[in-house]
């Protein structure tokens, strides 16, 4: 009866320990617009950060420096009066694997300059397509230089395509195709549920722990209509949000960083299938 009593304990201990995940948003100030307006950019942009206050959420944001026009200034300062990070995402979105070493810092450099300016301007950077090189002289190349110039990477452990349904969600809206809106939605919400879990028990596989994630997101107009929503079904199934300061002190994010290849790189890369007996 004890030990009946004990595992019931034990199931109801692992059935309650939460997921952690740190919300990260790449593209800042506005990524992807599609045929929206301005007016339309900066109303979504706001009930994003609006949302986020409502569950009392922090989140670290990417900035491109030339998506930074007079208005999306606003924005920007907006994000940061409300106790969000920034970080470093270049300034013209390069991909490493297509750009030199010299003209890929040179673009750090020059997003540097900008949100140098921001109040809650963090080091923190995030490679531009999740792509950290195509070749090891490359890829240790910018790890040097970002290691010198005391930036942190920020990684990403579930990735979840949104920007996919971002751009289909817009091309239906611009065709008029309105039948379509609400299965692009409802398609984009089972695919973040499901990679949230997939990721989660992938790297439970691994660990043999739970490790605290980073979701990739996009600051974009699906989001402004399905944050809340997401925001709730993690909550409803116990993962509390932490900022990416915390998830960054998880040994899981220090490992050493072998792949090399033309996809992006996100962190349980390692652990898919097929992947692992290249480890
Ligand atoms: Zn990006």
């Amino acid at each position: 009866m004890k030990t009946k009593i004990f595992i019931l304990l034990l199931g109801v201990g692992f059935s309650l320990c939460s997921h952690q995940v740190a919300i990260t948003f790449d593209d800042l100030p506005i990524a992807y617009p599609g045929h929206l307006s301005p007016e339309v950019q900066v109303k979504y942009f706001n009930h994003i950060l609006y949302v986020l206050d409502q569950h009392e959420i922090g989140v670290t944001g990417f900035v491109v420096g030339m998506n930074i026009y007079p208005y999306k200034w606003n924005l920007l300062n907006e994000f940061c009066s409300r106790g969000h990070v920034v970080g470093n995402h270049t300034y013209s979105h390069l991909n490493l694997n297509d750009t030199s070493c010299t003209a890929f810092i040179e673009d750090i450099f020059r997003c540097e300059e900008i949100v140098d300016s921001l109040p809650t301007w963090q080091r923190y950077f995030r490679y531009p397509y999740l792509h950290r090189g195509d070749t090891p002289e490359k890829k240790d190349s910018i790890y040097r230089f970002l290691y010198k110039a005391k930036y942190h990477i920020v990684p990403v452990s579930i990735y979840t395509d949104d920007w996919i349904y971002n751009r289909d969600y817009l091309r239906a809206m611009e065709r008029g195709e309105d039948s379509l809106l609400d299965s692009i939605g409802s398609a984009y919400l089972d695919h973040i549920f499901q990679v949230s879990n997939y990721f989660d028990s992938l790297a439970y596989r691994y660990e043999h722990r739970q490790i605290p994630h980073i979701l990739l997101l996009h600051m974009n107009f699906i989001n402004s209509l399905y944050l809340d929503t997401i925001i709730n079904w993690y909550e409803q199934n116990n993962w509390e949000f932490i900022p990416v300061s915390r998830a960054l002190q998880d040994s899981f994010y220090w490992k050493e960083n072998t792949f090399i290849g033309g996809t992006g790189y996100y962190h349980l890369v390692p652990l898919l299938p097929g992947e692992a007996s290249k480890r």
